[in-house]
């Protein structure tokens, strides 16, 4: 059973759009939205999948069979997945096996990570894309929570993982520089995206951190789903 995200609609969080974020930006996929979180950023923008003090779990969250949500996955017809959350690997031990069944019909599954849990060796088998996304001291978590060397470590032996970085001011690039040199993270898998859940925040952060990018050979995120259809959810 997998607690899964729930729509207002009362549907799960399963839905068709392109993906928004990271190195497969403009890829068109199917999203999985599984609920609960082990952060708890300031600036979320899906606080609904974790945050109890403002939303009600009953209301949010739906157990689901994997069996289920293979089904409601197959019927777009579309061999692509992103898992995202919350934080997916909270649930690896559910979800390994519908990754794995997904991955012998030949679908090409992205997780998106706060790259705070090492994944276990059957979703590693599974998975064909990590989007590692550690949180910086700008996401409010305490540094112990937010940066954990074994999971980053694990990561990083991955050639799989990529590492997206939430940025919202200047100084928050020589902290990425600290955490790629403290970990051994590979600087030409790293990517930085703007903080921000609406078009102009994103466009006027969006343009100094392209350049600063530029500046220090780290490719450059958008976030195409906030430029198209503001912050609504589904999209
Ligand atoms: S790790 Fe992701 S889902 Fe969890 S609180 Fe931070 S932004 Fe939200």
């Amino acid at each position: 059973m997998l607690r899964v995200s729930r729509m207002p609609s009362g549907e799960p969080e399963i839905f068709r759009s392109v993906q928004g974020e990271g190195v497969s930006a403009g890829t068109p996929t199917v999203f999985l939205r599984l609920a609960t979180c082990n952060l708890a950023c300031s600036w979320c923008d899906t606080k609904y999948t974790w945050d109890w003090d403002s939303y009600d779990f009953d209301q949010q969250v739906m157990p689901m069979q994997e069996s289920d949500l293979e089904k409601r996955i197959l019927d777009f017809d579309l061999p692509h997945l992103v898992i995202t959350g919350g934080e997916p690997l909270m649930q690896q031990k559910a979800l390994a096996p519908l990754a794995q069944s997904l991955k012998q019909r030949g679908f090409f599954c992205e997780v998106e990570t706060n790259g705070t849990l090492a994944p276990q060796q059957e979703m590693v088998d599974a998975v064909s894309q990590w989007n590692v996304s550690p949180k910086l001291d700008n996401s409010g978590n305490d540094q112990d929570r937010r940066e954990v060397p074994e999971a980053l470590q694990a990561f990083r032996d991955l050639d799989s993982a990529y590492f997206k970085f939430v940025v919202v001011g200047p100084s928050d690039i020589d902290e990425v520089l600290g955490l790629i040199e403290k970990h051994d993270l590979p600087a030409d898998r790293v990517i930085l995206m703007p903080e921000g859940a609406t078009a102009a925040a994103i466009n006027d952060r969006g343009r100094w951190l392209a350049e600063a990018c530029a500046e220090n050979g780290f490719r450059f995120s958008t976030r195409l789903h906030i430029l198209l259809w503001g912050d609504q959810r589904g999209r």
